[in-house]
């Protein structure tokens, strides 16, 4: 116990060190645990459970945890952006995260990608616009909680509204998407002779002298819409048809999927949302002391985006290998494919946290249902549990107990 109170100087109190003293208190080499040399103390205040891994822990499991706050910030007029993709967080080849704010009024600048976009806005309010490839035009605002899909090759455009603009999270369906790789208009014009633009715009000489020369605009400051939603689908419309498909959802308003005195999930996938075919998501509130149930996901990774609260997860990756790490507001998780895992809140607060998968069909098995729905022969053969004892476990899946 002399070890649990040192590091308990070094840790400061709080619910932390509890996790760190229980962790401890069941490790098999307690005498071990003495750390005389160096330690970067911010780090292990953060991620006790990686210090000190429950002895339930074992292998290498490849990297399950990363945060936009160690991914480099760049900084321009009108906005900032940063991202976790394979670089920062080598074992998601599936999918990347970009973090972006847009000041009030600043663009981001018309562009367009190889991957699909999935997002969902995290403060403040944007208005999108869209040409799908059947030539239409799709405008809409989106506000916090709410969600959009692009789909990869259409361009786009993404403005900060008034008051404090907004801060997104995007999703890519590409693990080494970079957010400096996206075709960028003002890039393509600068790159084409004038006079091969002229030819094909019908500008003039004088007109095509006009257009941006200087390095790509990307995130650049503007002013805010001098029109309401309805007359900028009205001015588009006079061109081109509006889009027949609702590239946004309001997931703010929807009605969770589960829920329970411990929280719940929105399940958002292609049955409700059918532009996005080939990403799906969840949106989860875990109440303090709530647990994502342990299970895993048939069809695909999974790559969690924290926004608030605190928690812990276990990676059980096969091969007898676990991995237990915390996580914070602004950390990244990863699963891989099949990868059993739990999620705790380990907090005093709700914990929040976004899942997204790289397939348009969520699926998830419940490892109580599982054991459950066995014939009980079965069931008492792997666990030494009586008939009795297995008939505790839920019939259900329930994904937050
Ligand atoms: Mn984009
Ligand atoms: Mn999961």
């Amino acid at each position: 116990m002399e070890k649990t109170t040192a590091l308990a100087a070094t840790l400061g109190s709080g619910n932390l060190l509890g996790q760190v003293a229980a962790n401890t208190a069941k490790a098999e080499h307690d005498t071990s645990f003495s750390n005389p040399g160096q330690q970067n103390t911010a780090l292990v205040r953060i991620n006790p459970n990686s210090n000190m891994p429950p002895p339930t822990d074992h292998g290498t499991v490849p990297p399950v945890w990363y945060s936009f706050d160690l991914a480099h910030r760049r900084v321009q007029e009108g906005g900032w952006t940063h991202q976790v993709t394979e670089r920062e967080l080598p074992s998601s080849k599936e999918l990347a995260g970009v973090n972006m704010r847009l000041t009030s009024g600043s663009y981001r600048e018309l562009h367009w990608h190889l991957a699909d976009e999935w997002a969902i806005m995290l403060a403040g309010k944007a208005r999108v616009t869209l040409l799908t490839a059947e030539g239409e035009m799709f405008i809409d605002d989106v506000s916090a909680g709410d969600l959009w899909l692009f789909p990869a090759g259409a361009p786009h455009s993404i403005q900060g509204l008034e008051g404090e603009g907004c801060e997104f999270l995007l999703v890519f369906n590409q693990g080494s998407f970079s957010e400096e790789s996206t075709f960028l208009i003002s890039d393509w014009l600068k790159h084409t002779p004038p006079d091969v633009i002229a030819k094909n715009t019908g500008l003039s000489a004088a007109s095509v002298a006009k257009l941006p020369k200087d390095e790509p605009l990307y995130i650049f400051p503007g002013a805010l819409p001098s029109q309401s939603l309805a007359q900028d689908r009205a001015e588009s419309a006079r061109v081109v048809p509006a889009a027949k498909q609702q590239y946004t959802f309001k997931a703010s308003t929807m009605q969770p999927t589960f829920a329970s005195d411990k929280g719940n999930v929105k399940i958002v996938d292609t049955k409700l949302f059918p532009v996005s075919t080939k990403i799906s998501g969840g949106i989860v509130t875990l109440k303090p002391g709530g647990m994502r149930q342990m299970h895993w996901h048939p069809n695909a990774s999974e790559w969690q985006f924290w926004i608030a609260g605190e928690g812990r997860m276990t990676v059980f990756n096969a091969q007898q290998d676990a991995r237990t790490m915390d996580f914070r507001a602004n950390d990244v998780g990863y699963v891989p494919k099949m990868a059993g895992h739990y999620i705790e809140n380990t907090g005093t607060e709700d914990a929040l946290f976004l899942e997204l998968f790289p397939e348009g069909n969520f699926q998830e098995i419940s490892l109580n249902q599982w054991l459950r729905a066995l014939p009980r022969q079965v069931a008492m053969a792997h666990t030494n549990l009586s008939a009795e004892e297995l008939s505790v476990l839920p019939e259900k899946s329930l994904p937050i107990l």
